[in-house]
């Protein structure tokens, strides 16, 4: 496998503030933990990944859609003998930065912070988080996780060029991620593919049949279930499909990038970094069929009426709050208000409301419009 292109954590460029080692963890066993014990972390648990809560006890919450990454991306990493504890540092750490009302919330506060000529991206939210505004340690602000932990951060969706995104210029733009990083953004891709699939069976959107008229492979995987497990029930038949289809996707993962990594020559991790592009890959078929998942999500879920009205309501709602509290600082709390003084009220803002979790979100809108009937 792919064990001499695995990132030796005794070659890490450490942390911001240097810190003594630990008798028994190493750095990046270090920094899972600290992203597991951070608070923007526990947030997840209230942050919607697609689906809100109400109709159904069981959809994902961004906690549940992280510890699913976690798992797959490790499943990868451990069989192509990667380094796992990096791998599952940066999975948990995947979305850490993503507001409230998930992509509505981050398209709306990226739309408002246009307006004042500033962006809201999640990743350079996430590092934000972690380089800032976590306190837990008396010696110095952050997490202080080490660099390859925050440039996988930084790294997650895609690479840049030298002063593309001056913000990032000191992880090391030009270069690809280490292997473990690269791992990342694929295995979110199945696990948010498979479980809104899951996710949109249980919410009464979809059937197995429509899923098996758009994406083959699903089709051959259904057939397949249907003739061993005759007498299983519907509800019984697509979770069976669904694990396979997963299993099916993690290992076409495992395949595409074993396969991608010897016929790129790398050796090394530098050479890894220094190829022209990402090695991590799914096969040519895998890769096909989460495509075609995806594009059926698109078309048969997050296009549905109700999905689309959510979504609606939460951008009005963002845009709202952030409107009230850029022209009234004094109605957020006092540390935030303060923070206005030096620093553009927008972004004091967008910080404010992209920490929120879905629940603190509506109470503060409820008694802020409340409020501000008597402005
Ligand atoms: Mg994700």
């Amino acid at each position: 496998m792919l064990a001499t292109l695995r990132f030796p954590v005794a070659r890490s460029l450490g942390r911001r503030y240097p810190e003594p080692d630990h008798p028994y963890r190493n750095a990046f066993q270090r920094d899972r933990d600290r992203v597991v014990h951070a608070r923007a972390f526990r947030r997840l648990e209230a942050k919607t990944q697609v689906f809100t809560p109400g109709l159904s006890d069981h959809f994902r919450t961004r906690l549940t859609h992280t510890i699913e990454v976690s798992q797959i991306a490790r499943t990868a990493a451990s069989c192509l003998q990667l380094d796992e504890d990096l791998t599952e540092a940066l999975a948990l750490a995947h979305d850490i930065g993503h507001p409230p009302f998930a992509h509505a919330g981050e398209s709306e506060l990226d739309r408002q912070m246009r307006r004042f000529g500033d962006r809201f991206d999640h990743n350079l939210h996430a590092l934000r988080i972690v380089e800032t505004f976590e306190q837990r340690y008396a010696r110095f602000p952050g997490l202080n996780l080490t660099f390859e932990v925050r440039e996988g951060m930084a790294k997650h969706s895609r690479d840049f060029q030298p002063g593309e995104i001056p913000a990032l210029d000191e992880y090391l733009p030009g270069l690809r991620p280490p292997l473990e990083a690269q791992l990342i953004d694929l295995a979110d891709e199945i696990a948010y593919n498979t479980a809104d699939l899951d996710d949109a069976y249980s919410a009464g959107l979809l059937s197995a049949a429509q899923v098996a008229g758009a994406v083959p492979q699903y089709a051959a995987i259904l057939e397949a279930v249907e003739t061993q497990f005759p007498g299983a029930s519907s509800r019984e038949q697509f979770q069976e499909a669904l694990r396979r289809l997963i299993d099916l996707l993690v290992s076409g993962l495992i395949e595409g990038t074993a396969r991608a990594a010897s016929e790129s020559g790398a050796g090394s991790v530098e050479e890894v970094r220094a190829h022209a592009a990402r090695i991590a890959t799914f096969t040519e078929t895998a890769q096909e069929t989460n495509r075609q998942l995806k594009q059926f999500l698109h078309s048969h879920v997050y296009s549905s009426p109700a999905l689309v009205e959510e979504r609606r309501r939460a951008s009005a709602a963002i845009a709202g709050l952030f409107q009230i509290f850029v022209e009234h600082p004094e109605q957020m709390p006092e540390n935030y208000r303060a923070e206005t003084e030096h620093r553009p009220p927008h972004r004091v803002v967008c910080d404010y409301i992209a920490g929120m979790t879905d629940a603190y979100f509506q109470r503060t809108y409820a008694a802020v419009a409340q409020r501000s009937q008597t402005l």
